[in-house]
């Protein structure tokens, strides 16, 4: 076992930190009042190539390890995690759905432009479009149909809180083809945004992670090329659920950066703070929130790392990775919740940030999985 880190993956998470310092810290309050998607900061992390970090080169990737993935997804996060949820979605799970699953005309054709993040000069990045009004958790109720056509399919439905549904030029279906086969019926598609039929919704207002552009997409007679469905017939359920396997590990490592950022601001402000004629940090009270802060942190950040080694080793990670993504998310949502209170009334107000990282870990326990299906996940796999 070894727990250090090579010379590359320290420079890559060198390189998110500066970045998120130099290119996401200014503006971000605005952008969260304002909901406005970090379009700026997405093209530049694109030209660095943190957009498609572990597709290969030869798919326009940059080649890296999940580990630096981890590492640049906690660094991201403590500064802006609407940044980072636009960045984990085009890695985990679009660049990874199409580059594990994908024929090699879509990944000629689609994965390469979306690995690079640019294509023709313009922001090129996709979105993962699973969950339906009435289908979140249980995925399988899909009420989103692609009839099969022969040459083609047609696609209706709607699918509900899309990540990057406006900024994404393509979008990466999940649809019911067959429901006689209940989920064995399901399809994944690649569809393009500028298709005919498809509509992007009114953006949702949002309690947290607000830069984030999160979109109903709706779909109405759609015509879908029949080489562009993800596998074989039947597949679109299996491809949804590995898919997001690896993307637990992308929320788990921002979750990790919100709790990391907001213990580093804790810590900072807990120096600077006086009351009763010293700082607060030598009240014994503050000491133990923030020594429970940096224990349950690096907790968390073992299991991400674990689970992106078990990933990079090609094991089996869908354990680690569940348990990585409640701890982690669970972590988040404590530590801020507890770094609002060590800045006490400035903690309640936007210019202090922690804030809104309590505001944005919530989403951490919800998307990609709920904490309550992460914890079926992991009975069912210690319990068989
Ligand atoms: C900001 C945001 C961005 C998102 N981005 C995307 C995206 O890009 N693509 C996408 O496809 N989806 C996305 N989602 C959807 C997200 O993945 C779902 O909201 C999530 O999976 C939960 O589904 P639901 O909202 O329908 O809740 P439900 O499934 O209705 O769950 C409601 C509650 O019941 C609990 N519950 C459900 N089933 C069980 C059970 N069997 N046992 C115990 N408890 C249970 C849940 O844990 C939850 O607490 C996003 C959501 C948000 C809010």
């Amino acid at each position: 076992m070894n727990f250090e880190f090579t010379e590359e993956q320290l420079a890559v998470k060198q390189a998110a930190r500066d970045f998120a310092r130099q290119e996401c810290l200014p503006g971000v309050i605005e952008r969260d009042e304002l909901q406005r998607f970090p379009k700026e900061q997405i093209y530049k992390l694109a030209e660095l190539g943190f957009m498609g970090m572990m597709v290969k080169p030869e798919y326009g990737g940059s080649g890296m390890d999940t580990i630096s993935y981890v590492l640049a997804m906690e660094e991201i996060s403590k500064i802006d995690a609407s940044v980072s949820v636009c960045v984990s979605v085009n890695n985990s799970l679009v660049c990874y759905g199409l580059q594990e699953y994908g024929s090699e005309e879509q990944k000629q054709k689609y994965l390469t432009p979306l690995a690079q993040g640019i294509k023709d000069g313009e922001l090129y990045i996709g979105a993962f479009l699973l969950s339906e009004p009435e289908a979140g958790s249980d995925a399988t109720s899909q009420r989103t149909t692609a009839e099969d056509k022969g040459d083609h399919y047609v696609l209706n439905g709607i699918k509900n809180w899309i990540t990057n549904g406006n900024s994404a030029s393509v979008y990466l279906v999940i649809a019911q083809t067959d429901p006689a086969k209940g989920h064995k019926g399901i399809n994944a598609f690649i569809v393009e945004k500028n298709w005919p039929g498809v509509t992007v919704g009114a953006k949702e207002n949002k309690l947290g992670i607000r830069g984030s552009d999160t979109h109903s997409i709706s779909f109405q007679d759609v015509i879908v090329p029949k080489e562009n469905r993800i596998g074989a017939d039947g597949f679109g359920f299996k491809f949804a659920m590995k898919t997001l396997e690896g993307g637990r590990i992308g929320i788990a490592s921002q979750a990790l950066g919100i709790a990391s950022g907001a213990y580093e601001l804790a810590l900072a402000y807990s120096k600077e703070r006086k009351a009763f004629g010293q700082p607060i940090m030598n009240h014994q009270i503050i000491q133990f929130k923030l020594a429970d802060m940096a224990t349950k942190i690096e907790a968390a950040r073992l299991f991400c790392l674990k689970a992106a080694w078990e990933k990079d080793q090609h094991l089996d990670y869908t354990l680690s990775g569940s348990m990585a993504k409640v701890f982690a998310s669970e972590t988040a949502m404590w530590t801020t919740t507890e770094a609002v209170q060590i800045h006490g009334g400035y903690g309640y107000v936007k210019e202090f940030h922690v804030e809104r990282l309590m505001r944005d870990a919530k989403i951490t326990q919800i998307y990609e999985g709920t904490s309550e299906i992460q914890r079926i996940v992991i009975s069912r796999s210690i319990l068989k």
